[in-house]
């Protein structure tokens, strides 16, 4: 049996890869779109998305996930789980490995996204799963009326220190500095909300607990050097994402903080292949610059199959 060759590859299955497959599946390319393991990316992991046009009164992300999917099933995009491993340029034809096998396509769209950073602390991987999570939407319910903390100062973390305000009785947020990063409606959210307490100047230094599971974090003062113990059962980790690009850090130009260098319409330095959303350095990072990117990958791919 012969290998089919893709006009198009996508690479990851959120708001990015879904527009961009939208697109190109719509424009009769042929595409297949390679996902890691869920569809709709870090979207699945919010509880409501309040600033996608189109939706008054917010839409919970998973919902708005399985919109996008529809919306390609519409098309036809044809989609397949793995891991992809490897990109290898043989000028009109770029070869992925996933899972190990060898996939072919003329042009290749990386819409990998992030993934959330750790803190590196003593305990943390130890008690990830135990009390230690990165997912409060995920998360969230196994802490009814419990004590537990948000470590970071974004909007991320507001986000999830509210959320968390549904089952917890108590939530501190811990942030290394002494003013939020989080945007100003969520800070006054924040501020309003009885039961947050913002614990300012702090570092999560420890992960404390036994055989049952997380029982407290050692805080260090980020400005004395202080220690003191919080006693939390649950500690979610909200200090922002690393892009998923490591597997083409030989390939791909690559900033220091991991982020694939592209042009503005969304072009690597290896022709024929792109990046959008999360993974590609710019500026802002939202599920409305993603899908723009999506639309901006898939257009200038079309373009770049028809010149060659
Ligand atoms: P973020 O904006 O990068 O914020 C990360 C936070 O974690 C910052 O407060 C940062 O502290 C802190 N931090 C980073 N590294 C740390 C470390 N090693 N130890 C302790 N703290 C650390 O990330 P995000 O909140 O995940 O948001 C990512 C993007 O998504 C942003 O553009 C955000 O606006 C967007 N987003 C938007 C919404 C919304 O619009 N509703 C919701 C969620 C996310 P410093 O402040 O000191 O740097």
């Amino acid at each position: 049996m012969t290998t089919p060759i893709y006009d198009v590859i996508i690479i990851g299955g959120g708001p990015a890869g879904l527009t961009a497959g939208l697109y190109t599946s719509r424009a009769k390319l042929k595409t297949l779109l390679v996902e890691r393991m869920i569809m709709g990316g870090q979207v699945m992991t919010t509880t409501k998305v309040e600033n996608y046009p189109g939706f008054p009164g917010g839409i919970d992300g998973p919902d708005l996930m399985i919109r996008f999917q529809e919306h390609c099933q519409e098309f036809g995009l044809e989609v397949t789980y793995g891991e992809v491993e490897a990109l290898r340029d043989e000028g009109e034809e770029k070869i992925l490995t996933v899972d190990g096998e060898e996939l072919h396509a003329k042009t290749i769209i990386i819409t990998t996204g992030a993934e959330p950073r750790k803190i590196g602390a003593p305990g943390e991987q130890e008690f990830t799963g135990r009390g230690v999570s990165y997912c409060a939407t995920c998360d969230g319910a196994f802490f009814r009326d419990a004590t537990v903390a948000i470590a970071g100062g974004g909007d991320t973390a507001a986000e999830e220190a509210l959320f968390l305000t549904r089952f917890a009785k108590k939530v501190y947020l811990i942030h290394r500095r002494d003013e939020l990063r989080a945007t100003q409606i969520l800070r006054d959210r924040l501020q309003r909300n009885e039961k947050i307490e913002i614990l300012w100047n702090s570092a999560v230094a420890r992960c404390e607990g036994d055989a049952s599971g997380l029982k407290a974090v050692e805080l260090a003062d980020t400005v004395d050097g202080g220690k003191r113990r919080l006693e939390i059962e649950g500690l979610f980790v909200a200090i922002g994402v690393v892009p998923k690009a490591h597997f083409l850090a030989e390939v791909l130009d690559i900033d220091d903080d991991g982020y694939i260098l592209t042009d503005s319409e969304c072009r690597t330095s290896m022709n024929g292949v792109f990046a959008a959303g999360d993974v590609r350095k710019k500026i802002l990072k939202q599920i409305a610059t993603a899908v723009g990117d999506g639309a901006v990958a898939a257009i200038v791919a079309e373009k770049y199959l028809m010149e060659e």
